[in-house]
């Protein structure tokens, strides 16, 4: 098992991040080998009858990295290159993530290797109830809660629910997160990731005394975390210079009318060819000039051959495992640009994920102000714990950030005994 976990680069990236994080931290072996490893990984073959009449089948992975804090948590994700490592790799993220926002979760995560973009609704509705009614045994709201991420939506989630729910003989809202309003979600969490990249890029252009009005920012990425995250800024007065997504990426030093942006691409599927700017290469716009630097689409996007020609002030990573461990090294060295490290940064959405659940499992709602006033405490502790510990320990924001995580996690272990 390890072999295929360790063939896979993103989860190889993972893994170094915590052999480093351990040593730093002089995990006992015992204990460390328990933290790194996931405790489950399933795999299922998923077939579906196709529009065409012909049936395909589908392989789709989920992976409950640790269950010593509560049920596992994280995204179920659609795309092409899904594999068993990289799924690892983002439940490994998620437990620190979780631990270090103080959520009674591990990381879970999960991902069906197809390409939603060419697939019908009806396609994508068979697809996601089939494979629920796989992961049955091995779900539950006190197991294994699943939510949106790349290529997945509320539709989605929506799905999961009622297969599940199908399933058992009543509704049991608190099984995903992520689900429409109509059916138990919670008011804030589709804009919760990207309104969190937005307030902890707050905290750290008050850290660098950088007036956030007519602060410059540019997006890799214009899904919910980067959609959102563009909107929020444009609209309290930061300038969003440029953006990208899978079709291509546009640039206009100006700043880009974000809602015209917004309604091009919601007809066009992509940012390819928008008026209100000139066309870019993908690669050339994450190294232009800017304040805040978002990768908000794909991991390792940030690696050694770019990262020492980056030019922004900030880098605040919406995505999951957006910087490699060699463009931290230079990153690090640089020391001119202020990481908000992923786990700390999209933390936002398994906050209000966190809150969505709670309102499920009790059936009673709160108003928008008090989610995102919630998720702002919460941040903002977070934010001040990692600042702190760089501080105290004169070490980078990310290997404060995971040590927190994973020290959370060890502690958690080490307490409880064997078990978990
Ligand atoms: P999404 O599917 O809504 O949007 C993804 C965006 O990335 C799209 O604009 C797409 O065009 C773009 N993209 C895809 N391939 C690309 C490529 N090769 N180059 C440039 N852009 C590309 O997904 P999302 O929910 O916004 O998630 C984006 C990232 O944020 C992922 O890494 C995800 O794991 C992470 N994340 C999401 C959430 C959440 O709540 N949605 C929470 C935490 C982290």
């Amino acid at each position: 098992m390890k072999e295929v976990l360790l063939s896979s680069p993103v989860f190889r990236m993972a893994a170094e991040q915590f052999d480093s994080t351990a040593d730093f931290l002089n995990l006992p072996e015992a204990v460390r080998e328990r933290c790194k490893w996931p405790k489950r990984l399933i795999t299922v073959a998923v077939p579906v009858k196709m529009d065409s009449g012909q049936t395909e089948v589908f392989y789709a992975h989920r992976v409950q990295h640790h269950l010593s804090k509560g049920p596992t948590k994280g995204g179920l994700r659609y795309h092409p290159l899904v594999d068993l490592g990289e799924v690892a790799a983002l439940a490994m993220w998620m437990s620190w993530k979780c631990a270090l926002v103080h959520l009674p979760y591990g990381g879970g995560k999960g991902g069906i290797a197809c390409d939603p973009t060419k697939m019908s609704l009806n396609e994508l509705e068979n697809l996601t109830r089939r494979f629920t009614q796989e992961m049955v045994p091995f779900m539950g709201p006190n197991i294994d809660v699943m939510a949106p991420d790349l290529g997945t939506n509320e539709q989605t989630m929506a799905w999961i629910l009622d297969t599940y729910s199908t399933h058992v003989g009543h509704m049991v809202p608190s099984i995903v997160t992520g689900k429409p309003l109509v059916t138990s979600g919670s008011l804030g969490r589709r804009e919760a990731t990207g309104k969190g990249v937005v307030f902890l890029i707050g905290r750290a252009l008050d850290f660098l005394k950088i007036p956030y009005v007519g602060s410059t920012a540019i997006l890799q990425g214009f899904g919910n975390v980067g959609g959102v995250a563009a909107q929020i800024l444009a609209a309290e007065g930061a300038k969003v210079i440029g953006v990208g997504d899978a079709t291509g990426a546009v640039i206009n030093r100006n700043g880009l009318d974000i809602p015209a942006l917004t309604a091009y691409v919601q007809v066009n599927k992509g940012v390819k060819g928008f008026f209100g700017g000139d066309a870019i290469e993908p690669e050339e716009l994450l190294i232009q000039p800017c304040d805040v630097l978002i990768p908000a689409a794909l991991s390792m996007v940030i690696h050694e051959k770019n990262a020492g020609r980056l030019r922004c002030r900030i880098l605040a990573e919406g995505a999951n495992g957006p910087t490699t461990p060699a463009a931290d090294r230079i990153l690090e060295e640089r020391g001119d640009v202020f990481v908000i490290p992923d786990v700390l940064c999209n933390s936002g959405g398994v906050i209000v994920s966190y809150f969505e659940w709670v309102q499920s499992l009790q059936q009673f709602f709160w108003t928008e102000k008090e989610v995102f006033s919630k998720l702002e405490t919460l941040l903002d502790q977070s934010f001040r714990e990692v600042m702190k510990f760089a501080r105290d320990n004169q070490i980078s924001h990310r290997r404060a950030a995971l040590s927190l995580g994973v020290q959370n996690v060890a502690q958690a272990k080490q307490t409880l005994g064997l078990f978990p």
